[in-house]
């Protein structure tokens, strides 16, 4: 049974412009239960609105508990049919899935762009990288070996079986790749889903599903909700059908699930916000080690889990790197991600900018240097948009906001260190621990700070700690569990021991 009546993709709604009426095209956004396209039994929709301009988007339906239930109950359907298809089988559908998201790679990647702001050469790119994450867990699939130990009187056979349902909960930052990040492996494992993309970007992540399911899935197999965390994600952990739960968002909702979990001892993999230190040492490349930190601190709006959110530069180089990282800051164009060569969009919302805006003015209260941005920029094309320009504070320290919280925003404030003894102190004074880099030209150097940084990802003269083929996770209070590479897949995978007597 399905929750609603099926549905068309598209809408057609009208706007008065000049005393005529236009028509305007706006895209609709189902939830996917059962291998179809259904509106909520609420009859609910929620409008979704472009962050460069505000104009309406998409119109997508609010689903109840109820709808969760539903898809829920249809993944469990699937999971015998899908869990019995030969790991070959399952290679083959996801490769198909692969190559669907390519062909649908342009449109899905205009959604993001709409929906979410980020420039239509990045929205490309990540759609892109989901497809290459399908392919790349279509092949991990078939290294799911299990173990055989022979003892005297005994043989034990060791396997590792897909868990089950699992719910898939995603932020509205990489509304795709993240959640291809699960998506991927849990297939690849046997396992079936029910994915609950962010309320204000759901758009293209329900399309990226809608192409994997369109490649040959079982029905049920891959489900999509929409609605509230608080509702529609909250029926998704506390209901026993789900098994696993692979969630991407703030360390708060990431412990509200922790929490909940723990009621039916489900698997949980978490990952949490981050507040990413850059040490610059003395003898680093200073051109290079500015473009890292101007490129990971400003794109995407710093709304980067891995965001350069606090910047250590020896006190010998200091003067230099500032000048490299502002000069860097303020060549950045800024505009409406379907413009070309913008190199920034806006923010995804105003909460965002608000948050970001404190930050910047907590810091200068307590005596930091505004040295570029701190505001919007100017002109009619940004007055309606979340935009904020690219920020570079100096005098930073410990007691601003903007090095001890998660900003989420384009600013990079700079504090200068002494020793790198001090510099890995001060990287490590922090209850997150997701991504750390270090730019120097000294190997020891390198690895002694690599190997003092707590942190699940260290970037040595690199400003990017995610390979689809090497563990992406966080300690402290950044996450628990790890994606991509086989670890991903693992992550979706029971362990059994079958004692055989002799
Ligand atoms: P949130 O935690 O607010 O939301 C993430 C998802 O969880 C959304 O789909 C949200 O739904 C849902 N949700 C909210 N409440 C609940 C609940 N009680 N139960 C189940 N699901 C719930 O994060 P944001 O969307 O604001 O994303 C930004 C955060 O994500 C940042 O902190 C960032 O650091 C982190 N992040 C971490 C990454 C990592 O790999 N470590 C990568 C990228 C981002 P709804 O949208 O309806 O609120």
């Amino acid at each position: 049974m399905i929750s609603g009546k099926i549905v068309e993709s598209k809408i057609i709604v009208f706007k008065r412009l000049d005393d005529d009426y236009y028509e305007v095209i706006m895209h609709q956004s189902h939830m996917l239960i059962n291998g179809e396209q259904v509106v909520s039994q609420s009859g609910k929709v929620e409008i979704i609105y472009n962050p460069a301009n505000q104009e309406p988007v998409a119109e997508v339906t609010v689903g109840l508990r109820q709808d969760a239930c539903l898809a829920l109950e249809a993944a469990k359907r699937a999971f015998p049919i899908w869990s019995a298809t030969s790991c070959q089988e399952r290679a083959k559908i996801l490769h198909a899935a692969a190559a669907l998201v390519r062909q649908r790679a342009e449109q899905i990647a205009r959604l993001l762009t709409l929906e979410q702001g980020k420039p239509l050469k990045n929205a490309r790119m990540e759609i892109l990288s989901s497809a290459d994450v399908l392919d790349y867990y279509a092949e991990e699939g078939k290294r799911n070996f299990g173990e055989w130990i022979s003892s005297p009187h005994s043989r034990s056979i060791v396997l590792r079986q897909p868990m089950g349902v699992a719910a898939l909960i995603t932020p509205w930052n990489f509304p795709v790749d993240l959640l291809a990040w699960k998506v991927a492996p849990c297939l690849a494992a046997g396992c079936t889903f029910v994915a609950k993309p962010p309320s204000k970007a759901p758009l293209a992540a329900t399309e990226f599903v809608r192409a994997v399911s369109d490649a040959g899935l079982p029905a049920g197999a891959a489900n999509v909700v929409h609605g509230p965390g608080s509702e529609m994600g909250a029926e998704l952990v506390e209901n026993p059908i789900s098994r696993k739960i692979a969630f991407t968002g703030e360390t708060q909702t990431g412990r509200w699930i922790m929490a909940h979990a723990a009621a039916h001892i489900k698997r949980v993999s978490l990952e949490l916000g981050g507040q990413s230190p850059f040490i610059v040492c003395p003898d680093a490349d200073l051109q290079s080690a500015a473009a890292a930190a101007a490129q990971r601190a400003f794109s995407n709006m710093g709304q980067i889990c891995i965001s350069v959110n606090r910047i250590y530069v020896a006190q010998e180089v200091a003067e230099q790197f500032t000048e490299e990282l502002v000069m860097r800051a303020e060549r950045l164009k800024i505009g409406n991600g379907l413009e070309p060569d913008v190199d920034l969009g806006p923010m995804f919302s105003r909460a965002q900018r608000e948050k970001t805006r404190e930050h910047v003015a907590d810091a200068l209260g307590k005596g930091a240097k505004l040295l570029s941005g701190g505001r919007e920029p100017e002109g009619e094309a940004y007055e309606k948009g979340y935009f904020f320009r690219p920020t570079v504070l100096g005098e930073a320290d410990h007691r601003m906001r903007v090095m001890r919280e998660e900003t989420f925003g384009p600013v990079a404030p700079i504090m200068k260190f002494k020793t790198l003894e001090e510099a890995v102190a001060l990287a490590n004074d922090s209850e997150y621990g997701l991504a750390a880099y270090v730019f120097t030209n000294d190997l020891k150097t390198a690895l002694r700070v690599a190997e003092g940084l707590e942190a699940g990802g260290i970037g040595v003269n690199v400003n990017n700690v995610v390979d689809l083929q090497a563990p992406f996770g966080g300690w402290k209070e950044s996450g628990l569990g790890r994606e991509l590479g086989h670890y991903g897949l693992e992550a979706y995978l029971e362990t059994k021991h079958i004692r055989l007597g002799m």
